[in-house]
């Protein structure tokens, strides 16, 4: 769930237009939201947290007599349809919720077909405060090929377009990109924009100061974002089984750790850059160390890494070392595990990190990417965190300094 501890962000804008700025009175707006839930082998939503986290925007564009549109892709169909990927159970439970925030649950439509007859003439019948939900959109491979007649079909659905879809604002796909090339604006949707404040005012204005914490699997998927807040931050933080990328081309013991050998050079590289720019880069000083993956190994705490051994979370001193650069910060952003938190004798690292980023109430915090956000709901801290990104992949990105198309192609603000 995406918690705001404070209240209220100064607001910097993000230099695209918001709902805010539509009118939406009578008009019918295609939204992108994110709904792709997990759903059970028997059929229903089995975790309803991204369809709650949009909400605010889809009751906001009610309220104001906006004629709805929903869309969204779910799981990954590649170009088919496929019914155990179908939104059908998602609009029940979009039904029920609506039902109990707004007594509109009835209002609520199904389109079998994002685009074609049926999707167009439910989409004419609408009428002000209605909701229709489309199909899956990625039963149809222009959705993902960002086709420019699949985009003018859904355009043709709507008047106006948002995008609250923040977890896919990193592709350029029909419904990100394509059909706003086809509707008069395009606005952020309220979570999208929640979403751009945050991490927009953490890569541009950060309070200092600033402390990034990285880690999970492997150092390839986070070079980007080591090197572009390299030029931002005060602390990097790194743990996870990156982190032994880096101490084996320190000259450490690290046993049979996670390496990647082929990013020797690059880690090399990384930590002269560090220091040359006078940013603190710490790693790991103790492990959680055992001989396989696996909840009944025998784990032990370890200073250096038996030869044996693979090192599978970040250890108490550790925890200590980050925990005193997280106490002093004033920005903070997370993004990957500590270790592999998800087997109960390695996940103590991450969890107590968690506390650590929770406890410290006088920063902004900004957690991302699934894995993280999964481990600070496990410890029970979420509602302490200021932001918890609903985009793993996009929020990454945003961090490298990469411009999201989805967001690109929103209409700039006057
Ligand atoms: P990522 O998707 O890159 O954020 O990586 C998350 C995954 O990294 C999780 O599944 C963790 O189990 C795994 N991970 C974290 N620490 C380690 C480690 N020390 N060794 C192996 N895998 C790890």
């Amino acid at each position: 769930m995406s918690t705001t501890r404070q209240p209220v962000l100064h607001r910097e804008g993000i230099g695209k237009l918001s709902i805010r700025d539509l009118p939406l009175n009578g008009h019918r707006i295609f939204m992108r939201v994110d709904f792709n839930v997990p759903l059970a082998e028997e059929g229903g939503v089995l975790d309803d947290t991204r369809i709650r986290e949009t909400l605010p925007t889809i009751e906001y564009a009610l309220r104001h007599g906006a004629r709805l549109i929903l869309a969204s892709h779910l799981g990954r169909p590649k170009g088919k349809i496929n019914p155990r990927m179908s939104l059908r159970p998602v609009a029940e439970r979009l039904r029920m919720l609506l039902d109990t925030q707004l007594g509109r649950g009835e209002n609520v439509g199904f389109a079998t077909d994002c685009v074609g007859i049926q999707a167009e003439e439910m989409a004419g019948k609408l009428e002000k405060g209605q909701t229709l939900l489309l199909e899956n959109l990625r039963f149809h491979p222009e959705e993902e090929a960002n086709d420019e007649k699949f985009s003018r079909q859904l355009a043709h659905l709507a008047d106006f377009y948002v995008n609250d879809a923040f977890g896919t604002a990193h592709r350029a796909h029909a419904s990100t990109v394509g059909i706003t090339k086809f509707l008069q604006k395009s606005a952020a949707g309220l979570l999208m924009e929640k979403e751009l404040e945050y991490l927009g005012k953490a890569m541009q204005h950060p309070e200092h100061p600033f402390v990034a914490i990285l880690g999970g699997a492997k150092v390839s998927d986070k070079i980007g974002v080591i090197r572009n807040l390299m030029n931002k931050v005060d602390a990097l933080l790194i743990g996870g089984g990156m982190a032994y990328t880096f101490l084996k081309a320190q000259g450490q013991q690290v046993g049979k750790s996670l390496v990647e050998a082929d990013k020797l050079d690059l880690a090399r590289q990384i930590l002269q850059d560090a220091k040359s720019k006078g940013v603190k880069f710490l790693l790991p000083v103790d492990h959680v160390v055992a001989q396989k993956i696996d909840p009944t190994a025998l784990a032990r705490t370890v200073t250096e890494i038996p030869a044996d051994q693979m090192a599978l979370d970040i250890g108490p001193q550790t925890v200590e070392l980050f925990s005193a650069e997280v106490a002093r910060a004033r920005t903070i952003v997370w993004n990957g595990p500590m270790g592999v938190f998800e087997v109960e004798p390695f996940s103590h690292g991450t969890k107590r990190l968690a506390h650590t980023v929770a406890e410290n109430s006088g920063a902004t915090s900004i957690v991302g990417g699934g894995d993280t956000v999964s481990a600070v709901h496990a410890a029970g801290v979420a509602d302490r965190i200021t932001h918890i990104s609903t985009g793993g992949g996009a929020s990454l990105e945003f961090m490298e300094g990469k411009k999201l198309p989805g967001v690109e192609a929103l209409t700039d603000a006057p």
